[in-house]
């Protein structure tokens, strides 16, 4: 057997670990190199006093790619997933009750009853058009390499024409289509959110995310918590005989002609091999480590990014009964609120958020009589708000609002508190202007117009995560993963 190239992953975040995995079980010799001191990225977690905190996914679609990716790598899959029933609730202010999201579609739509009668013949008809437009996408657009936007053009013309008209709508005026009251608008659009944007500023494409979530196959959990995700796959990684070094930052490179050599970490120190993997935002890579004109701080800016999260992480010594695992806490001006939260930092005194309770389904997660909380709440990107010395108070004015709304003053039994700002956000993983997901998925932002997972200058240089094809989120990161593996495969 020839012996096989080396490669270098930069960064170790869900996207390079499953690279690695997949390289390494190809024959690989591969290394990796982190910035921070443990792996994950943003699938990450904070450990205090007994607590355990996921600090980013605290739940995934499309549990298939992972078993696929899987069985690929020839491994058991390292890690124990839960199918979520209730999906997430959602809290609208005004309506005592929260509505629970669940997959079986009469015992969803009962909920609706008082509001739209009709609602499970429209959900019925609603999801019918997502799935087609997931069947007629996923495996023409989202699972596929393109050498060339020509070749992704050519890609898009084989698809059914009849969901042209979509293309020019956004995800709220198709959901308008279809939904009558506010409610079934609100509660079926949450999901653009999970893109990092707004159903006004995302593309109707995405209703194929209601398919996804409603139909083909709901969300999962991970016993013990998501980062078991991280260090499942560090241990295969490591009987895969691969390296991770971790508190390396890549600073700058070193490139003659078409071949990157060396990649130059904090201390001056140069990482090489044959073939290298950025694992680091694809745009942010090219802007701050190979100083790319087309990647200049102009025109960084001029991309559509992502919001910002500002994410907190509470212990409290009290068990919360009426608190489901997942939930959404939204006003009730959310038309209002959605259009203007992106840019408009003063709505924030009154923000709508999500709060995860691991310790619900996993005792270890905290210690006895206690409950571990995490909150996030989609925020203005640094780009439309610099200044985060307001943090606490928006915190607080959460932390207020959630224990009015479970009836429960929490604020005395908090025996553990952390946040992330975006300025957090961006600071440990390198991301954009604190933007969480990293590049939008608008439709100039997509497919080979996405900054590509191969690099324009150095023919050894590949990309793979949330910013290169085919987005953000877990799976999407494995499926970038095998796009990635198949073009180091290809490399000569
Ligand atoms: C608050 C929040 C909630 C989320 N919730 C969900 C969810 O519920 N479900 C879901 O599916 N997705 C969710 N996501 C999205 C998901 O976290 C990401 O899409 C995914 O984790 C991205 O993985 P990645 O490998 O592309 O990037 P990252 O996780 O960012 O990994 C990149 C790695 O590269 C390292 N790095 C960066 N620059 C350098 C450098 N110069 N040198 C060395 N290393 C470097 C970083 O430190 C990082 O470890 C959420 C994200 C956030 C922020």
């Amino acid at each position: 057997m020839t012996k096989k190239q080396s490669v270098l992953i930069a960064g170790a975040g869900i996207g390079g670990l499953a690279t690695a995995l997949r390289l390494a079980k190809k024959g690989y010799q591969v290394e990796m190199i982190e910035k921070n001191e443990q792996a994950g990225g943003r699938l990450n977690q904070i450990k205090k006093d007994g607590f355990t905190f996921d600090t980013g996914p605290s739940f995934f679609s499309m549990s298939y790619e992972f078993h696929a990716f899987a069985k690929e790598c020839g491994i058991e899959l390292p890690f124990d997933i839960v199918e979520l029933d209730p999906l997430y609730t959602v809290n609208i202010k005004g309506i005592d009750k929260p509505f629970y999201i669940h997959k079986d579609i009469s015992k969803f739509s009962d909920q609706f009853k008082p509001y739209e009668p009709d609602f499970e013949v429209k959900m019925r008809k609603y999801l019918k058009k997502a799935g087609s437009l997931f069947d007629d996408t996923v495996d023409l657009v989202i699972k596929n390499n393109f050498d060339s936007k020509l070749k992704y053009l050519l890609t898009l013309a084989q698809v059914n024409p009849i969901h042209l008209p979509v293309l020019t709508r956004s995800f709220w005026k198709q959901v308008t289509r279809y939904f009558d009251s506010k409610e079934a608008r609100q509660i079926i659009s949450l999901v653009a959110f999970f893109l990092g944007r707004t159903p006004f500023d995302t593309s109707s494409i995405y209703t194929l995310l209601s398919h996804t979530e409603f139909v083909h196959d709901g969300y999962y959990n991970v016993k013990g918590g998501m980062y078991k995700i991280v260090e499942g796959l560090v241990k295969e990684l490591e009987k895969a005989g691969v390296k991770l070094h971790y508190n390396v930052e890549i600073k700058s490179y070193e490139g003659k002609g078409k071949k990157l050599e060396a990649l130059i970490d904090q201390n001056g120190k140069k990482w090489t091999a044959d073939i290298i993997v950025a694992n680091a935002d694809a745009a942010v890579f090219r802007h701050s480590v190979l100083k790319r004109k087309a990647y200049s701080q102009e025109k960084m800016d001029k991309k559509n990014w992502t919001m910002g999260y500002l994410t907190f992480y509470l212990g409290i010594d009290k068990k919360l009964a009426n608190v489901d695992h997942h939930n959404y806490y939204l006003g009730n001006n959310y038309e209002d609120y959605a259009t203007r939260v992106m840019r408009e930092p003063g709505l924030l005194e009154k923000p709508y958020y999500y709060v995860n309770v691991l310790s619900k389904h996993n005792d270890n997660c905290a210690p006895a009589g206690s409950e571990s909380l995490f909150f996030v709440c989609p925020v203005p990107n640094l780009i439309y708000k610099a200044d985060w010395s307001d943090r606490d108070k928006i915190i607080d004015s959460i932390i207020d609002d959630f224990s009015e709304r479970i009836g429960t003053n929490i604020m005395p039994h908090i025996v553990v508190r952390e946040s992330y700002t975006p300025k957090d956000w961006e600071s440990r993983f390198n991301l954009y202007r604190g933007s969480g997901l990293g590049l939008a998925h608008d439709i100039k932002q997509i497919g080979a117009l996405r900054p590509a997972n191969f690099d324009e200058e150095f023919s050894n240089l590949y990309y793979v995560g949330a910013s290169t094809h085919p987005g953000a989120g877990l799976p999407m990161a494995i499926i970038s993963s095998k796009l990635a593996a198949e073009r180091v495969e290809k490399h000569v």
